[in-house]
């Protein structure tokens, strides 16, 4: 099987990648390293089953080749990141939008399975506990910049879901919920690798907000290792899974928890979300999935718990 992954040097893109070799299939990433890096795929260069281009989706030429070239698309390039879309809304649609249309529009071309990664943004608000495929979404105002990124993944999905009725094109969609473990960087505003660089450095761990909105935090293999399952099950083509951990907490406990584990003497301090975020931000007070949908497909079980995540995550930043 030869896979293509766009936006295959981000942390998610190369953990997938990985697992892909792992099982012995052909990987080819393209990325523009705009928030993944090299050192992310450094130990894949070494697989002769994996290769990469360096350069961006909005590459036509390039893009066609790649895809004429494999067996199926895991489609991850975007622009990601509640900063990055707070400090650059144009950047966030076009990527999001135009990237996504020509990769279906080529897909359609030579008839490729896609997986196209939305997100749990897409849901808004939301405060209802477990958030189910199906529920409504419930979006703030349109001069609340957060919610540029959530409709620019909305229009991505309902794209992937016309090329599928219209064109009979085999497409998946993954709402991931917040995913973590090592690779990921705090340079784009992540809470968890966040909290632990600041804990381990004895700076203060800084909450915005509150600290009692909540989030579910599920590790990166577990989430890659879902994708992979239902991009090889016929039965997911024209459909819409939550990936993502059902284990809750607030941000004011996941403080308290890493400076614990870390064994830190950070202070944790709080400030509000226009110092964090600047103007027009609004934050979603809850959000964890509902996973029954592919519990009962694949079987799907998060095999590491919270706290087995942040030991991770501060190994690997100590490392
Ligand atoms: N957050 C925080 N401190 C940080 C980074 C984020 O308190 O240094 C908060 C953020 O406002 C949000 C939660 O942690 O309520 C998760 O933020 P993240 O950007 O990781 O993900 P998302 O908001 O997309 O779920």
């Amino acid at each position: 099987m030869k896979n293509l992954i766009t936006g295959g040097a981000g942390f998610i893109g190369s953990h997938l990648a990985e697992a892909l070799l792992n099982r012995g299939d052909k990987v080819h990433i393209i990325d523009n390293l705009s928030t993944g890096s090299l050192s992310n795929i450094d130990r894949l260069t070494k697989n002769q089953n994996f290769s990469y281009t360096i350069g961006t989706i909005m590459n036509e030429k390039v893009v066609n080749k790649l895809i004429q070239d494999c067996d199926c698309i895991y489609h991850l390039a975007a622009a990601v990141g509640v900063k990055l879309i707070m400090e650059k809304p144009l950047e966030t649609i076009e990527t999001n939008v135009k990237g996504t249309e020509m990769v279906l529009r080529i897909a359609n071309k030579y008839k490729k399975k896609v997986l196209i990664t939305s997100t749990s943004e897409i849901y808004g608000n939301h405060v209802q506990h477990k958030l189910k495929e199906d529920d409504n979404r419930v979006l703030g105002p349109i001069k609340k910049w957060r919610w540029a990124y959530a409709s620019s993944k909305t229009v991505d999905e309902f794209l992937a879901l016309a090329y599928h009725i219209e064109k009979k094109l085999p497409v998946v969609i993954v709402r991931l919920f917040n995913t973590v473990g090592p690779r990921q960087t705090g340079a784009y505003g992540m809470v968890l690798p966040n909290f632990v660089q600041s804990a381990l450095l004895g700076k203060p761990i800084t909450i915005y907000g509150d600290g009692k909105q909540t989030r579910s935090f599920a590790y990166v293999k577990d989430v890659v290792k879902a994708m992979v399952e239902l991009m090889g099950s016929p039965k997911t083509a024209g459909d819409v899974f939550n990936i993502g951990s059902e284990e809750e907490i607030s941000i004011n406990d996941l403080a308290k928890k890493i400076k614990k584990m870390v064994n830190s003497s950070s202070d944790i301090i709080r400030i509000s979300y226009k110092e964090a975020y600047g103007k027009g931000f609004e934050d979603m007070r809850r959000r964890t999935p509902d996973v029954s949908k592919i519990k009962k497909l694949i079987g799907y079980k998060p095999s590491v718990t919270l706290d087995e995540i942040i030991t991770k995550v501060i190994d690997y930043f100590k490392r």
